[in-house]
């Protein structure tokens, strides 16, 4: 396919996050506008060949119509301490906290004082969910979840205690907070498992990893559960794609994963999708990045930029304009 224009970006991590302190991708242009390819960087050809469809999608066709303007987002509190945690939470004005836990081996007690001190920030109306990513075996994980819903005076759910969709069935068996299936969904040749094994009560949905707006929205009425869309860490380019797919999704019952653009250093656009009140607007059409910002985010290593270009030329965009 013939693409317009490419630009390789290179942001900061503000925290460390999912283990990178630099986020970078390619921003690509067609004749729909803008679309944001992002895979980590250890994701293979294949994995990445979804989030070049995504971006595809923007770039060329564009995005269904949506049936709400707005999307409630919750803040994201990285593995910081309590103070900082408490001063993430009152400056974002979300209603809702994803608290990042099980961030390494021991953290038990740290994790508690997190989430405690995220509810205080909140205060009783306020909704706390955590996100263990995988981490805990299944007993540890029923520990953990009646911990960290004691410290939290109730959870909303918890994302991904468990590795394996066996593993989140068997945890729902024995705890009362909702599991959220994420890694599950994202990885599993068949997301549909996640709902057949009894594994989950909430769908967590990226529109990139999974090949686009068109392609998650199938995805959610397969699945047949409520769904919270997350980003990918993104610019406000790709952000907008998952906005897309929360403005689009018949049914929205849990704030989304979409306040994250402040865990970047910069952006790509001159009116970044920065949460106002604990809400992001659903974009029509993608933003298109500003030049001046376009050049500051330029990797300052030429050999990123090559990088980039061969893996976008391997996933599949064979040729482009410039
Ligand atoms: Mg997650």
């Amino acid at each position: 396919m013939l693409i317009d224009e490419v630009h390789v970006y290179s942001i900061p991590m503000r925290t460390r996050f999912r283990g990178i302190t630099v986020r970078e991708g390619v921003l690509l242009r067609g004749p729909a506008g803008w679309g944001e390819f992002c895979p980590f960087v250890e994701y293979d050809d294949r994995e990445a060949a979804a989030w070049l469809a995504t971006a595809l999608e923007a770039a060329e066709r564009g995005w269904p119509e949506p049936v709400r303007d707005r999307v409630p987002v919750n803040c994201t509190v990285p593995a910081v301490d309590p103070e900082e945690a408490h001063h993430i939470v009152t400056s974002s004005h979300c209603r809702t906290a994803k608290v990042k836990v099980a961030d390494h081996p021991g953290s038990a007690t740290e994790d508690a004082a997190r989430v405690e001190a995220v509810r205080d920030a909140l205060g009783p109306g306020g909704q706390v969910r955590v996100d263990a990513n995988g981490a805990w075996e299944v007993d540890t994980a029923v520990d953990r979840i009646r911990q960290l819903d004691r410290a939290a005076g109730g959870l909303e759910y918890v994302e991904q205690p468990c590795r394996t969709v066996e593993e989140l069935a068997a945890v729902r068996r024995r705890v009362d907070v909702r599991i959220a299936a994420d890694e599950s969904i994202r990885q599993a040749g068949d997301p549909l498992r996640v709902a057949l094994a009894g594994a989950a009560d909430v769908a967590v949905l990226k529109c990139a990893p999974l090949g686009g707006v068109r392609r998650a929205l199938e995805v959610a009425t397969a699945a047949g559960l409520p769904c919270v869309v997350s980003s990918a860490l993104e610019t406000s380019v790709g952000l907008a794609a998952q906005l897309a797919l929360a403005g689009a999704l018949p049914e929205l019952e849990f704030a989304c994963g979409l306040g994250t653009l402040a865990l970047l250093e910069g952006d790509v656009v001159a009116d970044p999708l920065l949460p106002v009140n604990g809400e992001l607007p659903v974009p029509r059409t993608p933003p298109a990045p500003d030049p001046e910002r376009l050049a500051a985010a330029t990797p300052a290593d030429p050999a990123r930029t090559a990088w980039w270009r061969d893996r976008l030329r391997r996933v599949g965009v064979v040729r482009t304009a410039r």
